[in-house]
């Protein structure tokens, strides 16, 4: 579900002006669609939620019955992950990974080590020393591997397939399963590769990547004679901000996942997805403050901007939105301001032209005090903007709904936090 549901619909209508703008997020919207992407794949394959894209800890404890780990890039969000979620298979990933952030994680007992560099994995086995009695460490060394036919060079996002800081050099494969396998270091054990390429991919180039890591990680095995057990073929499954209903093909992803599988016995697979799981659940909601006419063209200014919303900005896309018109009597004694012509585009209340959110929506007769909801805002939305610029107020947060047990008890069961 992408335009507001009727629980969503419901909130953005009943806040006060004061009370907006506001994150509004649908947790059985989000358990829902999770519950369809696992359904879609087969069981040798794990899902881990990359929570970078959305760490809110309503969103983390909504997420647990669906998925089998949380993939973490720093020591602020394995410390963060592991109160919202005790006790749940963490992999620690990223780029620059600090000695005290290793030692936090062996310290909390982090269950996987994407390890990005030969520094890393040297650090690693240093700080690991101490526990090689009581267990061996799981790493997965992360790799940037060639796509080979250049399908990844059209996608926004490329981390591998050409020069990048992340992961390791394929030239330094031979070397890393070595140092992991000739007993250098007994106490770390190699579970497998790791990789994450691009993020924007549809489900046939996903495919495509994801026979490539495999075929690629299969042929380093058999090379040094060992067993890779494990291959991570990352996240970066797409989500259309122009056209919000088509959503990533999920089911035919699993079906090609299957066959993949299926071809090397033993072999677990791991998606480390966060765009595609939550990006559908939440919605940032506010308010037409003013409307106004500028050089032939018209422009609504709404409470908030991409201080609280960076996501057009950064990809540079208009954020797609419903307007919620207002039924309230206009209370002021002068007119309420609305758009004379089709296509307004709305902007927030920062000084400063890039305080974009969607431009030339259709939206005849726009007036102040309408309500306008953007969708796609459970990803990469609050969590990345820049909130301090120019001091405006926070947005409120609400998070709707939800199951806590994994079971749907149906669409009585509110839990509002
Ligand atoms: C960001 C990231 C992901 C998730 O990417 P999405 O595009 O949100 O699916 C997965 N793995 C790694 C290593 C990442 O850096």
């Amino acid at each position: 579900m992408t335009h507001p549901t009727p629980a969503v619909r419901d909130r953005v209508r009943t806040l006060r002006s004061e009370e907006l703008p506001a994150y509004i997020y649908d947790l059985t919207a989000l358990q829902e669609h999770v519950a369809a992407v696992r359904a879609a794949l087969p069981s040798a394959v794990e899902l881990y939620y990359a929570a970078k894209a959305n760490p809110e800890p309503e969103i983390l404890a909504a997420l647990r019955p669906y998925v089998h780990g949380y993939e973490v890039s720093s020591g602020g969000e394995m410390a963060h992950v592991s109160k919202a979620v005790p006790g749940f298979p963490l992999a620690f990933g990223g780029p620059g990974k600090t000695p005290a952030e290793v030692a936090q994680a062996l310290e909390i007992g982090v269950e996987r080590f994407h390890v990005e560099s030969v520094y890393e994995l040297h650090l690693l086995a240093e700080l690991a020393a101490p526990y090689a009695a009581e267990r061996r460490i799981a790493v997965l060394p992360r790799f940037n591997l060639p796509v080979g036919d250049g399908s990844l060079d059209s996608v926004s996002l490329a981390m591998g397939g050409r020069p990048t800081p992340f992961g390791l050099d394929p030239s330094q494969a031979d070397e890393v399963v070595r140092l992991l396998t000739d007993g250098t270091y007994p106490h770390l054990e190699l579970r497998g590769v790791h990789a994450h390429l691009a993020s924007g991919l549809e489900a046939t180039e996903q495919l495509a990547v994801a026979r490539s890591i495999v075929v690629w990680s299969m042929d380093l095995a058999e090379r040094h004679g060992v067993r890779i057990p494990e291959v991570v073929v990352g996240g970066g499954m797409a989500v259309d901000y122009a056209e919000p209903e088509r959503r990533f093909d999920w089911a035919s992803y699993g079906t090609g996942l299957a066959e993949l599988v299926a071809a090397h016995p033993g072999l677990t697979l791991r998606l480390e997805p966060g765009r595609a799981l939550t990006a559908y659940c939440g919605w940032y909601a506010t308010e037409v403050l003013d409307v106004k006419p500028s050089h032939g063209e018209e422009f609504a200014v709404v409470r908030g901007g991409t201080h609280h919303l960076r996501t057009p900005a950064t990809k540079g896309h208009d954020q797609p939105c419903t307007v919620l018109p207002s039924d309230e009597p206009w209370p002021h004694p002068w007119p309420r301001s609305a758009a004379q012509g089709e296509r307004v585009t709305l902007t927030g209340q920062l000084c400063t032209p890039k305080d974009l959110l969607a431009r030339d929506v259709l939206a005849p007769g726009l007036r102040a005090g309408d309500r306008v909801a953007f969708e796609l805002c459970g990803a990469y939305a609050w969590n990345i903007s820049h909130h301090d610029f120019l001091m405006h107020p926070r947005p409120g947060f609400h998070f709707l709904n939800g199951i806590a047990s994994g079971a749907f008890a149906g669409p009585g069961a509110s839990e509002e936090v």
